[in-house]
């Protein structure tokens, strides 16, 4: 590609709305165009990127004898009703009418058309196991569309889904994605790790994240140094401290305290540890209020106590609930006469004596409460993060934390949307039995972001070569002189001959200019056609990530590339 031929318009400044590095450099590096929030157009060289990754994931997937099929953006609520997820995703579904007052929405996910375009018609268990994947659009009116591609409302995924005749075939089917799933992100040249997830809304048992290390990521990563547990903090469990230090249990007192509602005032006002503190929330879900008690310096884990309650909706009680409820503004909750709620207790308070708990009127806490004398739960498990400090459950030693970004998400959902839309297939003895499902996802732009945030100096992208727009930047350093323009015309095509995909800087800008953009965009290798060289017959050959510049003779110079292209390749494919 010609430069002067190109559509890049590149930028100088950093955009204001650009908070990490993947979402500056895209714009900067003419990659990406904001429509609307969390809605961006494709320029030529994103989408160079994105066609670089759907093929080496289209590959990989293809290895794995998936079938690839295009799926409809547009689906019709009737679908959706059928599973019951219609009423229950939420806001994340945007949801329209057509002219004829017909209800639909834009794809978040394809669970049912999928299971839809598969019943009445996949009936045979000779015909299985199948797997389907498409690379396709998706919608998600997110709340918060915030880093560029990171978190978009629409953007690119490749969505499969597997059908096995039962619990086994499901198994290897999950197995075979995961295997390809860690292929696909070593050949985009990322640094990752599975970790034990939540289902969230699309449900089932089991299920992987694959997780890219970087700061930027808004997961929490929880590891054992030792044995190698690792979990999204959503699920990572831990192993609470059995015994307290006390073993007198106090008498109950009620004492007064004055407009304290943080942890930190009443716990520094009485003179106890803040973990002494026994919070009373109060959360609202699609079967009634619950108080969920947990220690003071512990958060909840929503995903945790959903899933203890068997709820899919959870969320903080508005404040003139939790008023009507405890009788006492937000702040002053606790166990101790609270009515006509769910009791539930984190494990870690097992076992606690003398905690220091909200009196269920204004101002006023109880001290020296002790479970079984003074209050009780109804139901009790793990509901809270773990933290910094906490030990592994399976080998006891401190757990580590670091952040990641979801790049894929691999479930088993089991028999789930079979059974609930009726997708049967008579097995070997005639008997009519449902698909045991599973569905994996890969966000597509999401995993090109991602490489960027963990490949990237102050001065832009470095691409894994395997992803990069295009392999070879070709920059003379000035295009008025014929002696530098004949050699580059020469070099450019040659590389081409050789199938290295090279971009020539073929404008009449400033030497500094061309450096400055190559860096940006981030192009591993760089072949620069200069003054002093030339008069040598030599030019200069720089890898993107490095600092080192080697001068190679110019007749030398296509082999040199493809060499180098080539270990580059090396390095990320296994
Ligand atoms: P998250 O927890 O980040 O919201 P999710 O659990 O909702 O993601 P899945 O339903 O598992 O996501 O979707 C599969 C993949 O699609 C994710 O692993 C991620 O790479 C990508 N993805 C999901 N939501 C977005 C988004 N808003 N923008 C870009 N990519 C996304
Ligand atoms: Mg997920």
């Amino acid at each position: 590609m010609r430069l002067t031929r190109y559509y890049m318009p590149t930028l100088r400044e950093k955009p204001a709305e650009a908070e990490i590095f993947s979402h500056q450099f895209m714009l900067r590096g003419g990659m990406i165009r904001k429509l609307a929030s969390g809605i961006y157009s494709f320029l030529p060289l994103g989408y160079r990127v994105i066609r670089k990754v759907e093929g080496i994931v289209r590959e990989e997937m293809n290895a794995k004898g998936a079938l690839e099929v295009f799926l409809p953006v547009v689906q019709p609520a009737e679908l959706w009703r059928e599973t019951g997820r219609w009423d229950r995703f939420g806001k994340e579904l945007l949801r329209f009418k057509d002219r004829g007052e017909r209800e639909f929405c834009l794809g978040p996910t394809h669970e049912e058309v999928i299971t839809d375009l598969v019943r009445n018609e996949l009936r045979s268990y000779r015909q299985l196991p199948l797997n389907l994947y498409q690379i396709h659009i998706k919608f998600r009116d997110e709340i918060r569309p915030r880093f560029g591609l990171m978190r978009a409302r629409e953007f690119i995924m490749k969505d499969a889904y597997s059908f096995d005749a039962d619990e086994e075939g499901l198994n290897r089917s999950y197995q075979d994605m995961y295997d390809a799933y860690s292929q696909i992100f070593r050949r985009c040249g990322l640094r990752f790790t599975a970790v034990e997830a939540e289902t969230g809304a699309i449900g089932g048992d089991v299920s992987h994240e694959f997780m890219v290390w970087a700061e930027a990521g808004e997961d929490v990563i929880v590891r054992c140094p030792q044995c190698g547990y690792t979990a999204n903090i959503e699920k990572a469990t831990f192993r609470p401290l059995l015994k307290d230090d006390q073993d007198q249990e106090g008498p109950l007192e009620k004492i007064h305290t004055p407009r304290m509602r943080t942890v930190e005032e009443v716990t520094g006002f009485i003179g106890v540890s803040p973990s002494r503190l026994v919070k009373t929330l109060i959360y609202q879900t699609e079967v009634g209020f619950v108080a969920l008690m947990i220690p003071g310096d512990r958060e909840v884990n929503e995903a945790k106590a959903a899933r203890l309650l068997g709820v899919s909706e959870l969320r903080l009680a508005a404040f003139d609930d939790v008023e009507e409820i405890s009788g006492a503004p937000v702040g002053f909750a606790g166990p101790i006469g609270l009515k006509g709620v769910r009791l539930v207790a984190d494990r870690t308070l097992e076992g606690m004596k003398n905690v220091v708990v909200g009196a269920n009127e204004e101002d006023y806490h109880y001290v020296n409460a002790n479970p079984g004398r003074d209050f009780s739960w109804d139901m009790v498990g793990d509901i809270v993060k773990a933290k910094p400090g906490d030990l592994c459950s399976l080998c006891g030693v401190p757990l580590e934390f670091s952040r990641g970004i979801e790049v894929g998400h691999v479930f088993k959902l089991g028999t789930k949307y079979s059974e609930a839309m009726g997708a049967f297939f008579l097995d070997r003895d005639g008997v009519e039995r449902p698909f045991f499902m599973g569905c994996y996802g890969i966000g597509v732009t999401r995993t090109a972001a991602a490489a960027i945030e963990q490949h990237h100096d102050e001065r832009g992208i470095i691409w894994p070569i395997s992803i990069a727009p295009f392999e070879c930047y070709l920059l003379p350093t000035n295009w008025g002189r014929s002696d530098i323009k004949e050699v580059a015309e020469a070099l450019y095509r040659e590389l081409l001959e050789r199938g290295v995909d090279v971009l020539l800087d073929d404008r009449e800008e400033r030497a500094g200019v061309k450096f400055n953009d190559a860096d940006l965009i981030g192009v591993p290798l760089r072949v620069t056609i200069g003054e002093r060289g030339i008069r040598k017959g030599m030019c200069e050959l720089k890898l993107r990530r490095g600092k080192d510049v080697r001068e190679v003779p110019i007749r030398d110079a296509i082999g040199e590339v493809v060499s180098a292209k080539e270990a580059l390749f090396k390095e990320v494919e296994c």
